[in-house]
């Protein structure tokens, strides 16, 4: 005998099939209601989502299930009507149980004819409190989550702000004896003071990035870069380096080739690979960096001459602090260079790898997305550092108003401007002292500190810009914070640049060149938010 076919369980009676299927589904609220809203049916499922037995319930208005408010408030009419005008009515709530607990309900109704004539509503439940729930949780976690991150964030702009201040002094100070002719046996220990020094402003920065990349909070500005000029900046600024070693770094680069990155992220990208492959190269070594295209990506690599790396410590590259024993050859570095690297390459869509052998050389190679060629500017050529002649002659007698608080920072500025006699310095030390002395003094340029005893930097450079008198007088800011964001917002309020302390002498000299010889058009600033 063959087994019946599906359609064989109900065909002597189909509804009677039916109404068992509806019946027995235990998933769902399955209910009618007549055209008032009170029960006419009830299956098993509702019988164990709602509780109330088939007998204790037919018969009643269906509000019975909404908390009271809902119930008084017309709120079940309401959804017949819109059932009855639109052929649904759908939503999410809070319904109750017979013993009087809540649970979250998805609910669905619809009209039921018999031909023309409306015979009353369909209503289909279910419980999605489990659902709602882990939603709840995981958003709870994701903002627990945000919050610890964001913590973080803020604990180490605070420390890096705290490191940098005493590290302000030391490495001017230091900077500031080196110009002033040390003796012999002191030039060596100056210059252990400046490595060291250099050393730990390298850390903290690596480790406020890393761990803004980290939560999320780096801002990367992608746009379409011409890749030449970046790897002849990254390629000149290591010559020294390179040249003191016996090492030549050649490039080979097509002049039209555009890469979709961060120029400034890549940039330090590059730096850092440039500047391990002559580190770990061998005296009288070369260094080749080179670009393609192929297809919608652009490789640069970066090959070098040097000591290579084993097979086993390639893993270990890109582990934060992990120098895979350089620190024992008298190498200079932090071990997070790469670590950083890495993540800034990734940040970017990007991919960062190497192939090494030892003894013979090590190849890094970064993949990043290709932009569609344009038209190459010219780039100004000028290494970073050096002053154009026009404008040192402009900054002969002028006056720098800098307003400062903490005389460590006084005394070193007063010490660095040194080297321009033809500057003349006058110093506030209290917010409004300095707004004041900007109205009668008139000075070509003021440094600001962001941190005063009596107003913020914020509202010095705003009290600065709202007034005609002192608008057009163009402000540095000279401060610990290193944070972007913050950089972004000063120079929307109108600073013309935002100098991060420990700074460098030449950095100095060099912005207060600029602008003195280039005042500010006196547009409108944005406020600091
Ligand atoms: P570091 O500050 O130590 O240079 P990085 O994160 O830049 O830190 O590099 C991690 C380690 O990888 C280095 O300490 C070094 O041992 C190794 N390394 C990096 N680049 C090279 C290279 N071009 N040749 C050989 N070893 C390298």
């Amino acid at each position: 005998m063959s087994d019946p076919k599906p359609d064989d369980w109900f065909s002597e009676d189909p509804e009677a099939g039916f109404r068992l299927l509806v019946e027995s589904v235990r998933e769902y609220a399955i209910f009618r209601l007549d055209p008032k809203g009170f029960i006419v049916t009830w299956n098993s499922g509702a019988e164990r989502l709602k509780r109330y037995r088939a007998s204790e319930i037919l018969g009643k208005h269906f509000s019975i299930f909404y908390p009271r408010e809902e119930a008084e408030s017309g709120k079940c009419e309401r959804e017949l009507e819109i059932a009855l005008a639109t052929g649904k009515y759908e939503e999410e709530g809070w319904r109750i149980r017979q013993d009087g607990t809540r649970f979250w309900a998805n609910v669905v109704i619809t009209p039921l004819f018999e031909g023309d004539r409306h015979v009353g509503f369909g209503k289909v439940t279910r419980d999605m409190t489990e659902r709602r729930r882990n939603e709840e949780q995981l958003r709870q976690a994701r903002s627990e989550a945000e919050h610890a991150n964001q913590a973080k964030t803020e604990f180490l702009s605070r420390v890096s702000h705290e490191l940098r201040t005493p590290l302000t002094a030391i490495l001017g100070f230091a900077e500031l004896l080196q110009a002033e002719g040390p003796r012999k046996d002191q030039e060596n220990r100056l210059s252990a003071i400046l490595n060291a020094g250099d050393h730990l402003l390298n850390l903290i920065n690596d480790v406020l990035e890393i761990s803004r990349i980290e939560a999320g909070r780096d801002d990367i500005h992608i746009s379409a870069v011409p890749l030449g000029p970046l790897v002849g900046e990254t390629v000149g600024l290591m010559q020294p380096l390179a040249r003191s070693r016996d090492i030549s770094i050649s490039s080979d680069v097509a002049p039209d080739l555009m890469v979709e990155a961060d120029a400034q992220r890549l940039s330090q990208v590059l730096l850092n690979i440039v500047s391990n492959a002559i580190k770990y190269n061998r005296d009288k070594g070369t260094v080749d960096v080179s670009a393609t295209r192929a297809g919608d990506r652009v490789t640069v690599r970066v090959s070098d001459t040097g000591m290579g790396i084993e097979e086993s410590m390639l893993p270990r590259v890109f582990e934060p602090f992990d120098r895979l024993g350089a620190e024992r050859l008298n190498i200079s570095g932090t071990g997070l260079g790469l670590a950083l690297s890495k993540r800034l390459v990734e940040s970017m869509q990007g991919r960062i790898s190497l192939t090494s052998e030892p003894g013979v050389g090590t190849t890094f190679v970064v993949e990043i997305p290709a932009a569609e060629q344009a038209l190459v500017e010219p780039v100004d050529e000028a290494p970073s550092g050096t002053r154009s002649a026009g404008a040192a002659a402009a900054a002969a007698t002028a006056t720098v108003l800098y307003i400062e608080d903490n005389l460590a920072n006084v005394e070193l500025v007063q010490g660095m401007l040194g080297q321009r006699p033809e500057i003349q310095i006058l110093t506030a030390m209290q917010g409004q002292l300095g707004l004041d002395m900007a109205r009668q003094a008139r000075p070509d340029l003021i440094l600001l500190d962001l941190h005063l005893p009596d107003l913020t930097g914020e509202h010095v450079l705003q009290a600065l810009k709202a007034d005609p008198e002192t608008r057009a007088i163009p402000v540095i800011m000279l401060t610990a914070d290193a944070l972007p964001e913050q950089r972004r917002a000063f120079l929307e309020a109108g600073a013309v640049e935002y100098l991060t302390k420990p700074v460098r002498l030449a950095t100095l000299l060099d912005a207060i060149d600029t602008h003195i010889a280039h005042p500010p058009a006196s547009a409108p600033p944005r406020p600091v938010p």
